[in-house]
């Protein structure tokens, strides 16, 4: 799958929508979700144009990589969340039900998330 420029993260990163923004590196943006599913949920999300963690695994340099997941660490521990805890989960494709197609991380905290998914039908 090619990368949708005018996908609304893309948008967001070219400053063409405002985002509640917590976090920037040289290679990563983290903003509030607009639909939160927890007191903190914050989508992380790199700065070059990557469809996936399929696509960015495959395609993205080293540089960009580490200080993704940099970016990652460091916005959980500025939110405060290293001792109460959270949980980091990324959508690829159709059976994970990705709706934007820019990876992102999403980042949630400061609730109680039970399970790891509901179970199978
Ligand atoms: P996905 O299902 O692709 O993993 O998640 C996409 C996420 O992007 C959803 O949680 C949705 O609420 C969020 N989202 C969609 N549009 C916008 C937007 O314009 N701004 C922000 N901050 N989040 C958005």
């Amino acid at each position: 799958m090619g990368y949708d420029d005018q996908n609304i993260f893309a948008k967001i990163l070219r400053g063409e929508i405002p985002c509640d923004k917590v976090f920037e590196s040289e290679h990563a943006l983290a903003f509030r979700d607009i639909n939160p599913l927890a007191p903190v949920h914050v989508l992380v999300i790199p700065k070059g144009a990557y469809v996936s963690m399929d696509d960015f695994s495959a395609n993205a340099s080293d540089a960009e990589i580490a200080d993704y997941i940099r970016a990652l660490g460091t916005v959980a521990r500025e939110l405060d969340l290293q001792e109460s805890g959270y949980r980091i989960l990324a959508n690829h494709g159709r059976d994970a039900h990705q709706e934007v197609p820019h990876l992102h991380i999403h980042l949630f905290g400061k609730r109680d998330m039970k399970g790891m998914l509901p179970k199978q039908a």
